[in-house]
């Protein structure tokens, strides 16, 4: 299983989210504290975040290791945002080993990173994705269930349901057709939407803003674990949480 986090609040670096912290993603990619699914996370990496006025992000996604980039640690020092969406990989075995296939996953303001797997890839999503029109198929990035399950997301999210609804939906209905693990994160810049299903989240709030991630960044306070089947939403230095929903009935 790979490792994500989300930030909202006040405009940090991205060095100073993601390598400076003691356990934060960077270290979380060779020894990372609560993984219960692999073991390192070398397959690849991604970081979205927003600069200036700009409602599309910037990402920048690597196939290799974070810490084997050099380039990415100096971006990472001069770029700074009040909102970053990123993951390091663990590829599920059979999965694109590319880029393309690293999270987050976008499209216009959107930013989504899921850290889990779909059980009996390809042939268990048969009928999920037979609910998708054709063209939101082609548009997938790479051949990877990450990249499907941001289909069903977006189609939602363009069906007018809210970011939390969307990933709630999406979860209970791929884990009803498919079983599998489900922890997804999204925002769109203002606000972050996230998932835990099968795997494990935490949040923290301060006066700065909110991190959710897969698991602490430090052993200092104000953690606290999201229950599993939950969705989470934080927005306005608020955090809610409400129970997954049941799945669609045509998804099982
Ligand atoms: N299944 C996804 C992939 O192969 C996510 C992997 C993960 O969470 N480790 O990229």
């Amino acid at each position: 299983m790979c490792r994500h986090i989300a930030y909202l609040g006040k405009s940090v670096s991205l060095a100073d989210l993601l390598i400076a912290p003691a356990f934060g993603l960077f270290r979380q990619s060779w020894a990372p504290r609560q993984q219960q699914y692999g073991t390192i996370n070398a397959d690849g990496f991604g970081v979205g975040w927003y600069a200036g006025d700009d409602e599309v992000p910037a990402r920048y996604r690597r196939a290799v290791p974070i810490w084997a980039d050099r380039s990415f640690a100096d971006v990472a020092r001069v770029s700074r945002s009040r909102c970053i969406l990123a993951a390091v990989r663990s590829a599920t075995e059979t999965m694109a080993p590319d880029e393309s296939a690293a999270a987050p996953f976008s499209s216009g303001p959107w930013l989504f990173s899921h850290n889990g797997r779909v059980n009996g890839w390809p042939g268990s999503v048969e009928h999920l994705a037979a609910s998708l029109p054709a063209s939101r198929l082609l548009e997938m990035e790479a051949p990877v269930d990450s990249a499907l399950l941001w289909a069903l997301v977006l189609d939602l999210l363009e069906r007018g349901e809210e970011p939390g609804n969307a990933l709630g939906q999406a979860a209970a209905d791929a884990s009803a057709a498919a079983g599998g693990r489900y922890n997804f994160l999204l925002t769109d810049g203002h606000q972050i939407a996230a998932t835990a299903c099968g795997d494990t989240l935490f949040w923290r709030a301060g006066p700065d803003g909110v991190a959710v991630a897969s698991e602490p960044l430090d052993d200092g306070p104000g953690w606290h674990s999201v229950p599993a089947n939950t969705i989470l939403t934080a927005a306005g230095g608020e955090v809610a949480l409400r129970p997954l929903p049941a799945p669609r009935k045509d998804s099982a």
